[in-house]
């Protein structure tokens, strides 16, 4: 394999015409490292800039500004085939008529390499995602879950110091996608070999990033580990694109190191934040539906709005404080299920209550 490459974004800029004949913005000044050996997933909504960035890496877009390095080389305007990078595409992109060993030797071939080392290094990928013993199979006699295999052996033949996918899964079935998962994450660690990868369904980015980007409206929200990006939304808009949450309003009582007392439902909580607030600030809370407990007794009593089962949990919403909550209480079958129409109290702790800026 070529050598690891790390992955710079420096003041990123793309702007489209778009159809009114306006200049539209679709990456806005984007900045990141992607080490050495590490798979990150831009993730975001429709339309967030996700397949522009990573298609600028890949060099099928030119940034309107900005630079982008590949180690320590600028290949802000290098084109595709100069770039130490290769693509996983959504539609697999075989070539119909070629077998799948001929399919995978495809770009030896053009690179000239002899007939010996080219067999050898096919036949080494085609082991490595699975796929030995069906070198002579056309790609129409392969299952869609074999073909993306394909298509990630064709990738990896080449030996480029960075991968990269676009949306490489949504044409599976949600079971082979969740397999799916799994092996290339398998085949990445194996190979060691940086990795962007760009999807819109969030199940996908946790389970196999080491890093997170959230993107929204062509900028970066949050960068972070999975559970960073989960249990430490930076933003409103993270926290209720990951997940699912709820995002009060919320009085802060005094501030003191590194805690802030935020009042609600007449309690106090003192909170842990590494934000910088003052007294006068507008915050708001995140509270995971997971993280707070339905319970008999307490000291905060609650209405229970609704009530419904879902097999594995129990969905509710609560009212508190005038504010309707959702809530989420795993393993119904042995907890006390509350109705529609009862009261219940809450338990719910300091550490399950994350500050945001408004
Ligand atoms: P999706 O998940 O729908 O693919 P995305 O986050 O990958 O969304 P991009 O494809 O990067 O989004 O597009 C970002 C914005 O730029 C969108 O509003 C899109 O319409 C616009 N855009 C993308 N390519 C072009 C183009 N070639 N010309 C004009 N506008 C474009």
């Amino acid at each position: 394999m070529s050598e690891l490459k790390n992955v710079v974004l420096k003041n990123i800029v793309k702007t489209y015409l778009g159809n009114d004949g306006k200049p539209f913005t679709a990456v806005n000044n984007i900045n990141l490292e992607i080490k050495s050996g590490e798979f990150v997933t831009l993730l975001g909504p429709s339309g967030c800039g996700k397949t522009t960035t990573l298609r600028m890496i890949a060099g099928f877009e030119i940034p309107t500004s900005g630079d982008i390095y590949i180690g320590k080389e600028n290949v802000s305007k290098l084109t595709p085939d100069k770039r130490d990078t290769a693509m996983v595409f959504q539609s697999y992109a075989l070539f119909p008529h070629l077998n799948i060993f001929d399919n995978v030797a495809y770009g030896l071939k053009l690179k000239k390499l002899s007939k010996d080392v080219i067999d050898k290094k096919v036949r080494k990928i085609l082991e490595l995602v699975g796929l030995n013993g069906l070198e002579e199979r056309a790609p129409n006699q392969l299952s869609g879950g074999q073909q993306q295999r394909v298509a990630l052996a064709r990738a990896l033949v080449m030996e480029p110091s960075v991968l990269l996918f676009d949306e490489p899964l949504s044409n599976l079935d949600a079971k082979l996608r969740v397999y799916m998962r799994t092996e290339i994450r398998r085949i990445q660690k194996e190979v060691g070999i940086t990795s962007v990868y760009v999807t819109h369904d969030q199940a996908e980015a946790m389970s196999m990033s080491d890093r997170i980007i959230i993107m929204n409206k062509g900028v970066i929200e949050q960068i972070g580990t999975p559970k960073e990006i989960y249990e430490k939304p930076a933003t409103k808009f993270v926290a209720d694109f990951i997940g699912e949450a709820n995002i009060l309003e919320a009085e802060i009582v005094d501030i003191a190191d590194k805690r802030v007392n935020i009042k609600l439902a007449d309690k106090i909580f003192s909170v842990k934040t590494d934000l910088n607030v003052g007294k006068e600030d507008k915050i708001n809370i995140v509270i995971r539906p997971e993280a707070v407990n339905l319970v008999d007794n307490g000291d905060i009593e609650v209405n229970v709005k609704s009530s419904v089962f879902m097999g594995a949990y129990q969905d509710y919403v609560i009212e508190l404080d005038n504010k309707e909550i959702k809530l989420v209480q795993y393993d119904p079958q042995h907890k006390k299920v509350y109705n529609t129409g009862e009261k219940a109290y809450i338990d719910l702790k300091a550490n399950s209550i994350h500050v945001i800026r408004n």
